[in-house]
């Protein structure tokens, strides 16, 4: 089909126009820069390998401890979180992301991972699996809290847990778990550690305990006057030292454990002397949330002094919440620790842990020089990569002296150097970066003596 061609409007010639004067540097409009969101953080390069390390430290000690990666959405319905973890506590009152989605449905971001994965486990039935199901995951989470120090709005957690076992072997199994993986990382901790017993126990010591509480109400702080009605047990925990001190003299739940709760904790705790876990007992550990019972926990870096902001992780028992989320009675237990606070627990510049799965920095530094020497460059990096040897280049740089420049500043003991004379002949150069001493060697041996300088540490 013939293109009918638009008739043109004639184009009118355009009267002359004055050169507008060009806008001066201060005129000129500004383009406003855009920044995060408060209480998020974005994670630079510079900590990127830090974050990685970290990473494959959780994914190696929980898959030697037999548990399996699962993930779950960021965006589930606010009734899993509210009928979880229960109004009354922080977390749903004051600190969830609830927001209306296109459809008028109320939907939230995940605060937590607990409630998620129970949500998962009935939904998909995978608890026909064989028993004990045990899973891990890592991920993004989201309170809406006072940022501050170690507290931020967006932020990392590695969890583990197991559903299907009321074992107390699983509680000991759970806290050795995070108590190696953070001494793994270099971080001294002990497991503080308590029982708050089943429904029935709780609800008789909350009945005590709010009597007790109610003759001192006076010297409690604001934010417990309110807790006494709408949370007793979250008085426990409150670090101002009025409600310290009235909290010496409180009744302690450990003397309200129902016989088998108790003998539970014991065998918990005898667990933790056979596995040579440090922890303290700790009558006014609660953890908060409404679905827990019997065993919590919580892990601190022994050496950071400054009260709950310091927890680095914690956990427990919840073997209720399958049933209040309409699953069939499931034991479970669990833990998830803060990654953004065991990064800052972490000693800097930490000596490598004997064992420990975290990779060296690599030391071995490629620099090339002539386009065929880049490419022969890239072909031995990706085959020392087949052999799970990473090393350091910069393919982007021509100039021989900027990337040595490179080379010095990752700290590369070595760099191995190809130029277009060795890609003719066949060799590759090796500079100590110390002395500048130089050697040529075979290409074809260039992964032996990678090797060889990596595994001697030699300069
Ligand atoms: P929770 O289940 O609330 O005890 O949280 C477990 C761990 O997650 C805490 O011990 C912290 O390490 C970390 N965590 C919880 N909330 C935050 C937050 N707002 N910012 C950073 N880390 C957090």
């Amino acid at each position: 089909m013939p293109i009918k061609k638009k008739a043109q409007a004639p184009v009118k010639a355009k009267a002359p126009t004055k050169a507008k004067p060009q806008a001066k540097e201060s005129e000129k409009k500004e383009v406003k820069t855009l920044e995060t969101l408060r209480g998020m953080k974005d994670i630079l390069p510079r900590e990127g390998r830090e974050w990685a390390d970290v990473y494959r430290q959780a994914m190696d000690i929980a898959h030697a401890y037999g548990f399996q990666y699962m993930e779950t959405p960021v965006v589930e319905p606010a009734q899993l979180f509210i009928r979880s973890i229960g109004r009354g506590t922080d977390v749903v009152d004051k600190e969830m992301y609830v927001f209306e989605d296109k459809d008028g449905s109320r939907v939230c971001l995940r605060p937590e991972f607990t409630a998620s994965f129970v949500r998962a486990h009935i939904q998909h039935g995978l608890l026909n699996l064989p028993q004990p199901v045990k899973v891990w995951t890592w991920g993004q989470l989201f309170r809406h809290d006072r940022p501050q120090a170690g507290r931020y709005r967006q932020f990392h957690q590695f969890d583990c847990e197991t559903f299907g076992e009321l074992d107390p072997v699983v509680d000991a199994e759970l806290i050795a778990v995070a108590y190696n993986f953070l001494r793994d990382l270099g971080i001294e901790t002990t497991v503080h550690i308590n029982s708050i017993g089943s429904l029935e126990d709780r609800q008789n010591y909350i009945m005590e305990l709010v009597g007790y509480l109610k003759t001192k109400r006076s010297y409690l702080c604001e934010d417990c006057k309110k807790r006494l009605v709408k949370n007793p047990l979250r008085v426990l925990d409150c670090k101002e030292e009025g409600c310290r001190t009235v909290l010496q003299d409180a009744p302690q739940i450990l003397d309200w454990l129902s016989t088998k709760s108790k003998n539970f904790f014991m065998s918990v705790i005898e667990y933790l002397d056979e596995l040579k876990v440090e922890y303290t007992l700790d009558s006014t550990l609660v953890r908060g949330l409404d679905y827990y019972s019997d065993t919590v926990f919580e892990f601190f870096a022994t050496n950071k002094e400054e009260g709950s902001q310091s927890a680095l992780g914690g956990g427990g028992r919840y073997d209720g919440l399958f049933e209040q989320l309409g699953g069939r009675p499931t034991p479970a237990c669990g833990f998830a620790l803060g990654i953004e606070r065991v990064l800052y627990a972490m000693p800097k510049a930490k000596p490598p842990v004997e064992g420990s799965m975290i990779e060296k920095p690599p030391r071995i530094f490629f620099a090339q020089l002539g386009d065929q020497a880049r490419r022969r460059v890239l072909l031995l990096i990706e085959e020392l990569r087949r052999k799970g040897v990473t090393v350091d280049f910069n393919i982007a740089k021509t100039s021989l002296k900027a990337q040595l420049e490179i080379a010095d500043k990752v700290q590369a003991t070595h760099t191995i150097i190809i130029g277009q004379k060795e890609v003719q002949d066949g060799t590759a150069i090796i500079r100590d970066m110390d002395s500048g001493i130089q050697e040529t060697i075979d290409q074809k041996k260039v992964y032996q003596e990678v090797m060889k300088k990596l595994k001697r540490g030699e300069k």
